[in-house]
């Protein structure tokens, strides 16, 4: 069985950048509906499952059953991602990376304004439902990908730093058609402070 995070904030803590409303229906909703579907599927699949983290199965769709493979890659990733969005999402966030972090942005990018413009870009240009993300390559360097519907960066071999649901459900009420605005304001709400624990945990 998997679960959602317990969020480290209030629905209507994350306002003005997002709403209460949004953060409610986002967890409440959207995300416990691929909890359950995620669970379901996974009856009778104890032994498959045994000992993994959702990460672990994500990592290597291969060894799914193939009878179950789409709709774990589906629920599963729906799982996993929104996790990961709302765990880096934070009322009192650090507003910007230092130390090892920064370093490795400035290297790659050239600052984190620029880091910034390209994830924004990315985000906002990617065609339907999906993801932005900042990710760590199989070389261990830093990139900006997007992927599409629920799936996620470990099964292409990438671990994620930063995310953004660019799902309509993820900014339709308070922002409605106008993704860019959303995505331009969620920077006020990501705590780099968890993203520093992240890369310190996976370079060392
Ligand atoms: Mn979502």
């Amino acid at each position: 069985m998997y679960d959602k995070i317990k969020l480290s904030y209030e629905y209507n803590e994350l306002e003005p950048y997002i709403d209460g409303l949004t953060i409610e229906t986002h967890y409440g909703k959207h995300l416990q509906t691929y909890v359950n579907n995620l669970n379901a599927l996974l009856e009778g699949y104890g032994e498959f499952i045994e000992g993994k983290t959702l990460e672990d199965i994500l990592s290597n769709t291969n060894s799914i059953p193939e009878k179950i493979r789409q709709g774990v890659i589906n629920q599963g990733g729906g799982v996993a991602n929104h996790n990961f969005y709302f765990s880096i999402l934070s009322p009192k966030p650090k507003n910007a990376p230092e130390g090892k972090l920064l370093e490795a942005i400035n290297n790659k990018f050239g600052s984190f304004e620029a880091m910034k413009d390209k994830i924004n870009n990315a985000s906002i240009g990617h065609f339907g439902s999906g993801w932005g993300w900042l990710v760590i390559d199989e070389r261990g360097g830093l990139e900006v990908i997007t992927t599409i519907n629920q799936n996620s960066p470990f099964s292409i071999n990438k671990k994620p730093l930063l995310t953004i649901d660019v799902w309509e459900h993820a900014y339709y009420l308070k922002y409605k058609n106008v993704r860019a605005d959303y995505v331009k304001n969620i920077w006020n709400i990501i705590d780099w402070s968890k993203i520093e624990n992240l890369y310190e945990g996976y370079v060392k």
